[in-house]
């Protein structure tokens, strides 16, 4: 029997905000200095903390939304999901499952479109650090992070394989960075992915029958590369199983990074366990259409875009593939481009070769060095004339073995040229001059 990968994927990314969702502590748990100095009675779960939302975080949400092709309802509203883990002070999670900030979308890839069912808005939980103090291994946890704002993209289950996976989880980091909402950066945990898994046998009873009756969620993965793994390791065990007749069960597995294979956490819960209801302390949010306007004309130009008009203007794609996928060099190729747009070939390729330290010499700089190079080179004939005669007077005797038939001896005279000059002569008027001195 040969089956379908069927995935989906769920990718929860940290919001830049100022602030945290619901209170006015600073959000930054990876610069802080200490544990637990970004708190409050809000971000704590203390009685009595009322959460009051984040302006900046519904609008970069709702900018995502408009970047993904997500429609905006009129109308969007905060539940609570409750379960019990120590990072969760509340109790609950302030999320969003009947009405979220967005609904819909896409995002395309070679292997084809991968539809969002939606992205909401919630907030992160706490962080646990695992130790051992005084001999004894402990829990400690961080509140730092409790309550940051955090996004989430769920999408249909319309990736088919382990390449798709990483086009699609790449095209949206990139389109996530040009937004300026989020570093995604996977190793601080900044964005974290999570993959639905299921096979259905082939061919394709999934679009005759409905999807398969099970899915297995697979958690604790922290790179594209991981995720494609745990897609491969996971179809072969699913395989495996679907062909003795039996099914795989529904749980929440774990990636380990360091075998490559998964492991069983817990079975999975079902909606109803989260217990889920409007949080009656935060009234239904209200999106205006001009307020929607409005964030879209925020909308920058998004990768593809740019990839677009990078190769348009002479890059080569795969330089141009780079640039659009490292946010810094291409705001480095911006600000290029806004001072001299002639440069902006040179500059791409220079970047790429990594002929120049992006994260050092600033894009005045080096264009500075670019013109000095250029402006360094002696092509002037009423300066490059006196060294070539004083040269020939110098080697009377190699001038007679050139004039005699001797055409390597032009190359000796070249030599002296450039090194009289300190290598700054430009040879190919060298060339001419020499010859046309030596008739
Ligand atoms: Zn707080
Ligand atoms: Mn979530």
């Amino acid at each position: 029997m040969t089956y379908q990968l069927i995935c989906g994927a769920e990718i929860h990314v940290e919001l830049k905000t100022k602030s945290k969702m619901f209170c006015g502590c600073k959000n930054d748990p990876f610069h802080a200095p200490k544990p637990n100095i970004y708190t409050c009675p809000v971000c704590l779960g203390l009685p009595g903390g009322l959460p009051v939302p984040n302006k900046q975080a519904v609008e970069d949400t709702i900018l995502l939304g408009l970047a993904l092709h997500c429609e905006i309802p009129e109308f969007s509203h905060f539940d609570r999901k409750h379960y019990f883990y120590p990072d969760l002070p509340k109790g609950y999670q302030i999320s969003q499952k009947d009405e979220p900030l967005c609904q819909g979308g896409y995002v395309d890839t070679s292997y084809g479109r991968v539809r969002l069912n939606h992205i909401h808005l919630e907030e992160d939980a706490a962080k646990m650090h695992h130790a051992t103090v005084d001999g004894k291994q402990v829990s400690l946890i961080d509140y730092n992070r409790s309550s940051v704002a955090l996004v989430e993209i769920v999408t249909e289950p319309d990736i088919k394989s382990p390449e798709q996976a990483k086009e699609f989880l790449k095209n949206v980091r990139d389109i996530i960075r040009s937004l300026g909402i989020s570093d995604c950066d996977m190793e601080k945990g900044s964005m974290r992915l999570e993959a639905n898994i299921s096979l259905a046998p082939t061919p394709s009873r999934s679009v005759l029958v409905g999807l398969p009756n099970y899915k297995v969620e697979v958690k604790n993965i922290n790179s594209f590369r991981y995720f494609a793994n745990a897609l491969t390791t996971e179809y072969a065990r699913h395989a495996e199983i679907l062909d003795r007749g039996e099914t795989p069960v529904q749980e929440t597995r774990g990636y380990r990074s360091d075998t490559g294979t998964t492991a069983s956490q817990r079975i999975k819960e079902d909606a109803a366990d989260y217990r889920y209801f409007p949080d009656p302390d935060i009234p239904p949010l209200v999106i205006s259409r001009d307020w929607v306007e409005q964030i879209r004309s925020r909308l920058p130009e998004l990768p593809s875009a740019k990839l677009d008009s990078l190769i348009a203007s002479g890059i080569a794609e795969s330089a141009a593939k780079i640039i659009v996928g490292n946010q810094v060099m291409m705001d480095y190729l911006d600000q290029v481009k806004n001072i001299d747009p002639k440069l902006v070939g040179q500059a791409a390729k220079d970047l790429v070769n990594k002929k120049v330290d992006y994260q050092k010499v600033s894009p005045e700089e080096y264009l500075k060095s670019l013109q000095a190079k250029s402006e360094d080179k002696i092509t002037d004939d009423s300066v490059l004339k006196p060294i070539i005669e004083k040269i020939l007077a110098d080697n009377p005797t190699v001038v007679a073995d050139y004039k005699a038939g001797k055409q390597n001896a032009l190359g000796f005279f070249v030599g002296a040229v450039m090194k009289a000059t300190a290598g700054k002569a430009d040879p190919g008027i060298v060339n001419k001059l020499l010859r046309d001195t030596l008739i």
